[in-house]
Parts: C-alpha cells; sequence; structure tokens
C-alpha cells in the first residue's frame, strides 16, 4: 500500500463520521509529506519543533499543523508564525508563553489540554485537577490569542482493548466536565485527540475527533 492508498484509506474509514485524521509526518521527508498532501492529507502533526519549523516552509500554506510532542516554552516562538494547534498544553506557563508570540505575530494558536490517562510514570500531561487549576485562573481568562479546542491525551502502550477503552472513555468523560463547566458556550472546544495506528478503531469507538496516525501511512520509522 502507498501512503497515497493508506491516506484514502483512512478517509474512507471516517467518511460519515465528525473524526478527522492528523497525519503525523515525524521523521518522514518533505517528498513524502507531499505524497500524503496530494492524496488529501491536510491536518499534519510533528512532535518536534525544528522538524515542524523546516518543513513548514517546503509546504503548501493550507496545511493545519499540530504539534503532537512535549514542547518547552523557549521554543514555541519558532512555530509560532504557522503552527494551528499545540495539542501538547501541559501548563499555564506554555499559554502563557503561546499568548505572547501569537500575539507578535497578530494570530490566534489553539490548544489541546493533554492529559495522562496512560498508566506509564513516562507519558506526560495534566490531572484532571490541574486542568481545572489553570482554567480557573486570572490569567489563564486573560488570554486573548490563544483559543482552548478540547483534550488530548496518549494510552497506554498496550493490546489489552478492555484498558485502552477504559483511557478512552476516561479523557471523553473529562471532555465532558470540562465542556460543561467551562465551555458550554464555546463552539471551540469540541475536540478529543485519542488514538494512534494500533487502537484509532477504539479511539473512534469511544469518541474520538482527532485519530493522530503515523506508522499506519507511511510505515515504520527509522
Ligand atoms: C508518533 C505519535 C503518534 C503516531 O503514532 P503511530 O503509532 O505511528 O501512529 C501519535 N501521537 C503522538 C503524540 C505521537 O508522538
Amino acid at each position: 500500500m502507498s501512503i497515497s492508498d493508506n491516506i484514502h484509506f483512512f478517509e474512507s474509514q471516517l467518511a460519515g463520521t465528525t473524526c478527522r485524521l492528523v497525519t503525523v509526518t515525524k521523521t518522514h521527508s518533505v517528498e513524502r509529506l507531499q505524497e500524503a498532501y496530494a492524496a488529501g492529507a491536510r491536518l499534519f502533526g510533528e512532535n518536534k519543533v525544528q522538524e515542524m519549523a523546516a518543513k513548514q516552509p517546503e509546504l503548501p500554506t493550507d496545511i493545519e499543523w499540530h504539534l503532537i510532542g512535549h514542547l518547552q516554552t523557549n521554543k514555541v516562538k519558532y512555530i509560532a508564525p504557522f503552527v494551528h494547534t499545540i495539542q501538547s498544553v501541559d501548563s499555564l506557563k506554555l499559554l502563557l508563553e503561546m499568548e505572547k508570540q501569537a500575539a507578535k505575530h497578530n494570530r490566534i494558536i489553539h490548544g489541546l489540554l493533554q492529559f495522562h490517562i496512560a498508566a506509564e510514570d513516562t507519558k506526560t500531561g495534566l490531572s484532571f485537577a490541574e486542568a481545572e487549576t489553570i482554567l480557573q485562573s486570572d490569567a489563564f481568562k486573560a488570554l486573548q490569542h490563544v483559543r482552548l479546542s478540547g483534550v488530548m491525551a496518549i494510552a497506554t502502550n498496550t493490546s489489552d482493548e478492555a484498558h485502552l477503552r477504559r483511557e478512552f472513555s476516561e479523557l471523553r468523560g473529562y471532555f465532558h466536565e470540562l465542556k460543561a463547566r467551562y465551555f458550554s458556550d464555546n463552539e471551540t472546544f469540541r475536540e478529543i485527540s485519542m488514538g494512534m495506528s494500533s487502537d484509532y478503531q477504539l479511539a473512534i469507538a469511544e469518541g474520538s475527533t482527532l485519530i493522530r496516525v503515523g506508522s499506519a501511512i507511511f510505515g515504520s520509522r527509522n
């Protein structure tokens, strides 16, 4: 299966649903990204700032770039001119830096709150209480150039389907709680980013609106 075939496969899987595909392009060459673009991919996910900033000028301007990896505040400036969504928001400090850099370019940067739902300690993200502390702060309420559009998480690396479903359902629960408490009149807050190559079907069944798929499109990464 070619990259193009794989993009078409995922688009057909998602047809008729409200879930969209984020094509995870990390480690792949600009030529391979162009092939994905030609097949219709428009949301691209990268996990490293330098790599995203290097590729972006080589590709069409109607791509929505999503940063999906941990982001240090001092690196926000490199992607602020173009990044659409930072999916890995895990602190108020990061939101404040996004605000500062987005303001400089007179644009809006979207963010997803990343939650820790996986069993492994190594995976980063907020607890529900930490997210609420951010959302209740005056500093958050004053943001003008940052728009939170939902939640994101990386599930445990396991083939245990019941376990994965519980984690996805936990994230969906967080989304609905936050929506009811803080974003009930805010149409922008609507995304639940969950599901990757190995577990996207379960994630869709549990309400994902953004699946992040890399290896099932491009093959395994070196
Ligand atoms: C790499 C990555 C993905 C895609 O993983 P695949 O298993 O290749 O589909 C999804 N989400 C995040 C946060 C990633 O870093």
